[in-house]
C-alpha cells in the first residue's frame, strides 16, 4: 500500500493527488489536491458526462473547434497516430469510410478535382493505356487482332522510353 499524504503535505510538495478519506460513495481511493474530489467519482462523473448529449456536443463542438484540429492533426503525423489511421484505414470499418466518402458530393468532388489535376490525368491516361493493352494482348477474347497488339505493345515501348 502506497504511502498517505494528506492535502497539505500534497500542497506543499506539489502533488496533484493526496491521500484522502473515503467519498461519500465510498471509494478509498485518492483525491485531486485542487478540488478534494475523489478520483474514482471525477471519471465516473466524466464518463457520463461524455455519454450525455450535453458532453457529446461539447466534445463535438471541441473537435471541430481550432483547438482540436490543431490537437488531431499534431496526432496524425505523429508515429502513433500514422500507425492508426493506417490500421484503420486496412480494416472492414475504413473500408466502408472510405467507401462511403468516395459515394459523397465531397468525395466526388474531390475525385474530379483529381481527375482534371496535370497528376491525375497523366495517371488516368497511363490506367486507360493499360487497359487498352491487357485487352489487346487477350489471345482468348473474340475479337484478338495479333496486329493491334503488336502495334500497342510497340507504343507502350515508345513510352517507356519517353519516361526513362
Ligand atoms: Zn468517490
Amino acid at each position: 500500500m502506497k504511502k498517505k499524504i494528506s492535502r497539505a503535505k500534497a500542497i506543499e510538495l506539489g502533488l496533484t493527488r493526496y491521500t484522502g478519506r473515503p467519498c461519500r460513495r465510498g471509494h478509498i481511493c485518492e483525491r485531486y489536491t485542487f478540488s478534494c474530489t475523489c478520483v474514482e467519482c471525477a471519471r465516473n462523473s466524466h464518463s457520463r458526462f461524455d455519454k450525455s448529449p450535453k458532453g457529446r456536443k461539447a466534445r463535438r463542438r471541441y473537435n471541430t473547434g481550432p483547438n482540436g484540429v490543431e490537437a488531431h492533426r499534431r496526432y496524425a503525423v505523429s508515429p502513433k497516430g500514422i500507425e492508426a489511421h493506417r490500421r484503420y484505414d486496412d480494416s472492414p470499418k475504413g473500408h466502408e469510410t472510405d467507401r462511403r466518402y468516395k459515394d459523397s458530393p465531397k468525395g466526388q468532388e474531390a475525385k474530379h478535382r483529381y481527375d482534371s489535376s496535370p497528376k491525375g490525368l497523366e495517371r488516368n491516361r497511363d490506367a486507360r493505356h493499360e487497359r487498352l493493352l491487357e485487352r489487346a494482348l487477350d489471345t482468348t477474347r473474340d475479337d484478338f487482332n495479333p496486329a493491334r497488339a503488336a502495334l500497342l505493345l510497340a507504343h507502350a515501348y515508345q513510352r517507356e522510353e519517353y519516361c526513362l
